[in-house]
């Protein structure tokens, strides 16, 4: 170690000595030895050993009334990342304990921050991260302490980093000190910040300040005097504090109000702080007694106490030769909440904790910053804030040191979408912390997360709008789709659709479903049927909303094929589709006698009109044939079943029924062409005749075989339909039955 670091050294362990406080100094020196050690060979701009950064450090800790473990952490608080090759977290934890580990590697994990050009919201979010993210508040303390030395020693720097740190400090670190109540921390780190942003700024006050308090002792002390006789003579105990006004308020006051030096009343003011309440009040009537008070510049915080709890009376008053000056008025109690009033804030924010509850954690923060050990929970305040205020959002990091916040839960695919939607779209994959996660992962409060993109990326996932959790994602991912894939959303849609419709239709042709859907989207307003499945395919619209009034349709039309238009046809695949009234038996009379049980032979489907005979089951009835079957001449030619056919023939009427439809198989032959059995189908459903199934062949090289089955009235309904597939460009010749 240097001569100047054992000077620095040596003083520190006086202060330690003279704290008063029961530090383990053995452990203390242990840790400054270890920190020597990895620090040697380093140096700090300045040219100073670096030890002599985590030393001052220490100090400032020291002066906070930090414990041990504190002291020690803010010795080593540099040696994990920068002196990596020579130490780690586990070397420390054997060293020096878990807590010490625990609190370095909070440190640690408190990455440079970029906070310039950030709107206040964002910086906002970067002060609540900080919170949030450490696990133990005395975190934040020694990280406050670290960066008060790097502003106390930010001369040295060059200017661009000088520049960003000043801002980092005013914009994250003074508030955060404010909120924790380090009031005496906050104001040196606001005027460090103003005298390296605007020195001249800086400067000028200083000296005007200095001007007027040189012409002001007299007067200052003057006062003083007349205040304490006065107090005395009433018999009210009390303490009295002179405070000139810190250069960054009265800056601030000066740059935000446009107002002269000379328009700063409030430079001086005088702290009277006395025992209860009522003397509050008694020592302002006596102060209003002595001297004549500005109008407007009573404030009665005390009544009304301001949203960060502070308490106080407030007036202003003109003291010998005009000169006016603050006098602020308070107990001891408001006078503590006034230093250490960290419980402020969540109190403003949730606005519902009882009184108690804040003032046990203003007790508590007291204690941690007043005293050493005794009885407190260094996370107990952390926890509180976090339960109060962060459950609902987690913070993390850009590779660049933006900070985003979530909500609880957000997958990396809805950070990638809350930077900017270019990076959702074009996003393959994802890192936490360096390593390659899942996309459905959840990054924790601290977590890096850098999001991997490609341009050849074929966009996002729809599987992706059920795993994003925020809305913001969700949107972004739907109007992608909306805009780039119309063609997948609308394959996407037309299999949702059919999904759905197999739930409670056996099959539908694709046009059938065309037209449902096309029918159903005209009532919600969309154009077309392929609107409908674009909207559905990029999640504009659920299937809830379409599921009901599609049933609606389908009951509608399709289960009565014969009274509305039934439907062309394409045959990539067999459908069935059975309506409910095509006739499987009935309508004939069987030996004279009608109403016995018969059923039509598969094999020929007869039609009204066609001669039939009837075959006696067993057990099934009768069967009733064409009499031209094939089947019928074979069975007829044994013996062994003549006794089984029996004379059949149509009711009386029947061919006339229109209400009656048969099946009727049919073979058409046709030219191999593009488009000719949808030509068929075509030519079917302008007849309004109902396909029941279609199957296609091939027949030698260039002939295709088409058996059709349809639902049919009679055999003169027959020939019309033959004699117009006939017509058909490309048929060759329709034949009745199967092939
Ligand atoms: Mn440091």
């Amino acid at each position: 170690m240097s001569e100047e670091t054992i000077r620095q050294g040596d003083q520190f362990f006086e202060m330690l000595k003279a704290s008063g406080r029961n530090y383990d100094i053995e452990k203390i020196r242990s840790a400054l030895d270890y920190a020597a050690t990895l620090h040697e060979g380093q140096f700090r701009v300045s040219g100073e050993p670096y030890i002599s950064h985590p030393l001052s450090v220490a100090e400032i800790v020291v002066g906070l009334g930090l414990d041990t473990n504190s002291v020690c952490a803010a010795l080593l608080h540099d040696t994990v990342e920068d002196c990596a090759d020579k130490t780690s977290l586990t070397e420390i934890e054997a060293r020096f304990g878990k807590e010490v580990a625990y609190l370095v590697d909070g440190l640690t994990k408190l990455v440079q921050l970029n906070v310039e050009d950030k709107e206040e919201a964002h910086i906002e979010n970067i002060r609540k991260m900080l919170l949030a993210m450490s696990k133990d508040v005395r975190v934040i303390f020694i990280k406050l302490c670290d960066r008060l030395h790097n502003m106390r020693t930010l001369a040295v720097k060059a200017d661009p980093k000088r520049r960003a740190t000043a801002l980092e400090t005013m914009h994250v670190y003074a508030p955060l000190a404010h909120r924790l109540g380090m009031q005496k921390l906050k104001q040196e780190l606001e005027n460090l910040c103003i005298s390296y942003l605007d020195p001249i700024g800086y400067e000028e006050i200083q000296s005007y300040i200095e001007e007027k308090y040189g012409e002001s002792v007299d007067f200052i002390e003057n006062i003083q005097g007349m205040v304490s006789r006065k107090l005395e003579e009433n018999h009210i105990p009390f303490t009295l504090k002179g405070r000139i006004k810190s250069v960054y308020s009265i800056y601030r006051k000066m740059f935000n109000q446009n107002k002269s030096f000379d328009q700063i009343y409030d430079f001086y003011a005088l702290r009277i702080i006395v025992d209860s309440e009522l003397e509050c009040y008694t020592a302002l009537g006596l102060i209003h007694e002595m001297f004549k008070s500005v109008p407007g510049r009573f404030k009665d915080y005390i009544s009304t106490p301001k949203p960060n709890l502070y308490r106080s009376l407030h007036t202003t008053v003109i003291g010998r030769d005009g000169i006016p000056f603050e006098v602020q008025i308070r107990t001891w109690d408001m006078h503590h909440v006034a230093e250490y009033g960290i419980a402020a804030h969540w109190k403003y924010k949730s606005g519902e904790k009882s009184k108690e509850e804040i003032d046990k954690k203003l007790e508590w923060i007291s204690r941690l910053v007043e005293t050493e050990g005794e009885t407190r929970d260094p996370d107990e305040f952390l926890n509180a804030l976090k339960t109060d205020i962060f459950h609902d959002e987690t913070f993390v990091f850009t590779p660049k040191g933006d900070v985003i916040a979530l909500p609880q839960g957000s997958t990396v695919i809805d950070f990638a979408y809350s930077i900017h939607s270019g990076v959702g779209n074009s996003m393959v994959g994802a890192k936490i912390n360096g390593m390659i996660v899942p996309i459905d992962r959840a990054p924790e409060t601290g977590d890096i997360v850098e999001i991997l993109t490609s341009s050849a990326s074929k966009g996002p996932s729809r599987d992706w709008l059920s795993i994003v959790k925020t809305s913001e994602a969700r949107t972004k991912i739907r109007s992608w789709f909306k805009k780039e894939k119309r063609a997948d959303n609308i394959i996407a849609g037309k299999a949702m659709i059919d999904t759905e419709l197999k739930k409670w239709v056996r099959a539908c042709t694709e046009n059938q479903r065309n037209e449902m859907v096309a029918a159903v989207g005209k009532r919600l307003g969309f154009m077309s049927a392929d609107d409908v499945y674009n909207t559905l395919g990029y999640g504009g619209i659920s299937m809830g909303k379409l599921s009901g009034k599609l049933r609606d349709e389908y009951e509608r039309t399709l289960t009565q094929p014969e009274q509305e238009t039934a439907e062309p046809l394409t045959a990539e695949q067999i459908k069935t589709v059975k309506p409910k009234n095509v006739r499987t038996s009935g309508g004939i009379v069987v030996d004279g006698e009608s109403g016995c049980q018969v059923k039509f032979a598969r094999c020929c489907n007869p039609l009204p009109g066609d001669d039939v005979i009837g075959f006696i089951t067993k057990g099934f009835g009768i069967s009733i044939h064409k009499c031209d079957c094939p089947n019928v001449k074979n069975g007829r030619s044994n013996p062994e079943y003549a006794e089984r056919w029996v004379e059949a023939h149509w009711e009386s009427g029947t061919a006339a029924n229109d209400q009656a439809m048969y099946e009727a198989q049919i073979t058409v032959y046709v030219q191999d062409r593009m488009g000719i059995v949808a030509d068929v189908s075509v030519a079917l459903s302008e007849m309004k005749v109902f396909l029941l199934q279609i199957n296609t062949s091939a027949s030698g090289s260039d002939n295709t075989i088409i058996n059709l089955k349809i639902s049919c009235k009679n055999v003169e309904h027959y020939h019309s339909i033959v004699s117009r597939l006939k017509a058909i460009n490309g048929v060759l010749d329709v034949v009745r039955g199967f092939s």
